[in-house]
């Protein structure tokens, strides 16, 4: 799998509508949004405490909600709120230098992300890009996967 770089145009407008964990649970929540579309939804765990962390769906925008405290620096643990597994991936973030965590997308794809509060490394992977554009596209100015 190769990483493509996503066009600037696109930031913000593309929109995680069908992030899973490894074992296939939604992690999209149902009674938390961002501008009017399901949050994605972490369990995270820091320094003994853990919550819910809810993120904005759409590709580089870096809002969140979290039912515990959460410092810029901090460095969260993430996992399915369902299973429970480990979201962490091999993938590193190269300004912090620690292991990043990913949301699984429809056919293969992923969009990853670093676990230290305010650090906005993140990445999207996605498997032939022009033809998930063609699909996703459909007449809409904002695209799902
Ligand atoms: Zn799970
Ligand atoms: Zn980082």
């Amino acid at each position: 799998m190769m990483t493509t770089q996503i066009p600037e145009n696109l930031v913000g407008r593309i929109r995680v509508g069908n992030g899973t964990c490894p074992a296939g649970h939604s992690l999209m929540s149902e009674n938390r949004k961002f501008d009017g579309e399901p949050a994605i939804v972490v369990k995270v765990r820091l320094a003994g405490h853990s919550g819910m962390l809810y993120l904005n769906p759409f590709y580089g925008k870096f809002e969140y909600e979290s039912d515990i405290s959460l410092n810029k620096g901090d460095v969260i643990e993430v996992f399915c709120p369902e299973c429970n597994v480990s979201l962490t991936i091999d993938e590193q973030c190269n300004l912090c230098n620690i292991p990043m965590f990913a949301v699984n997308l429809p056919d293969g794809g992923q969009v990853e992300a670093c676990p230290t509060i305010g650090c906005q490394k993140h990445s999207l992977r996605i498997v032939n890009l022009d033809e998930q554009l063609d699909r996703m596209y459909v007449g809409e100015t904002k695209i799902q996967m």
